[in-house]
């Protein structure tokens, strides 16, 4: 279920960028725009990245109708959704982790920014929302999700058991994670693009306890797919207890030419459950089963 709360158009501008792992580029961000950000205060806190096109040295901004903001009048430029990796309110500081990957606009423009550029941000949303009660937790994640991840263990409290799979490229990229919580941690090398991810079979391998726990996933689609049916079907876990997320696609080109071919179709089948009063989450996982009937 998504956590919206406050959700406003902001131009931010990169005040440095480190290279902080083999795989992950942190940008920085600052400027007269974000003085005004306010965090949802979610550990997965995301907002939606908006890139200058050719010839521009920002994108054009959102303007508010109604509380909404949005491209009202023009089309939307090209965007991308990261997670807030921090947000420092005293320094109105955003840091943000890049996985540095073949292609794309994000990533590209991520490799080269400098101090300076300016991209337009969108948000924030979240997900991460375990259940009052919880008392134990399974946090899994790829690259992408890395930085969520990274801050959900850094936010819970002192001895607070977690258990953490975490699905890298790199030796370099086991980033520490400075936490009191009672982690344990499971490094896999592989996935992200280069391989196929192993994460949804070490969630299968991982043992739940008895008692009220919630499982988080952020990585592939596909694997989230794989960890959303394991844990809905086979572990008959209820919506409240799972959130698992698609953060990016293998092949995303391929992906999306056939999904345009049943969008129509499929987005009117959504709707029709929504208008019939269904859940979010029900909806959420109606959604699933029919991009995967649909071959998708
Ligand atoms: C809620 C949310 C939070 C996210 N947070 C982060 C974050 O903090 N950091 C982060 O790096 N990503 C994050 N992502 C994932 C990011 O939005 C996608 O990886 C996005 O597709 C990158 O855009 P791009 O323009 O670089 O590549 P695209 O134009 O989308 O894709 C270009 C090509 O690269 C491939 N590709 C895309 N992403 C990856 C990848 N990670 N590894 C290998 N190949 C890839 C595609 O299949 C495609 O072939 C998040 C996604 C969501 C939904």
């Amino acid at each position: 279920m998504v956590i919206k709360r406050v959700q406003r158009f902001f131009y931010a501008e990169v005040v440095r960028t480190a290279r902080i792992s083999p795989s992950l580029v942190r940008v920085v961000f600052s400027g007269d725009g974000l003085p005004d950000y306010t965090s949802n205060g979610t550990a997965d806190e995301c907002v939606s990245l908006y890139f200058p096109g050719d010839g521009e040295d920002r994108p054009p901004a959102m303007t508010e109708k109604e509380g909404d903001w949005a491209y009202h009048d023009i089309d939307e430029p090209e965007h991308r959704n990261y997670t807030v990796r921090s947000w420092d309110a005293t320094a109105k500081e955003m840091s943000i982790d890049f996985v540095a990957h073949e292609g794309g606009i994000a990533a590209t423009w991520a490799l080269t920014a400098a101090p300076g550029d300016v991209i337009g941000l969108w948000g924030p949303r979240g997900w991460y929302d375990p259940p009052t009660g919880t008392r134990w937790q399974l946090l899994v994640a790829d690259l992408t999700g890395l930085p969520a991840l990274s801050r959900a263990i850094e936010e819970l409290p002192d001895g607070f058991p977690v258990r953490a799979i975490v699905e890298v490229l790199d030796e370099g990229d086991k980033i520490p994670i400075e936490t009191n919580a009672d982690l344990s941690i499971e490094w896999l090398i592989g996935g992200n693009g280069q391989g196929p991810s192993r994460l949804a079979d070490a969630v299968r391998d991982e043992p739940l306890p008895d008692g009220p726990l919630y499982v988080w996933f952020a990585g592939e689609a596909a694997a989230s797919r794989a960890v959303r049916k394991y844990l809905r079907t086979e572990r008959g876990l209820s919506n409240a207890q799972f959130e698992t997320i698609g953060y990016w696609r293998v092949r995303a080109e391929e992906w999306l030419h056939k999904y345009e071919a049943v969008e129509d179709r499929l987005h009117s089948e959504y709707q029709q459950l929504i208008d019939a009063g269904v859940d979010e989450a029900d909806a959420e996982n109606r959604w699933e089963d029919m991009l995967e009937e649909a071959g998708l």
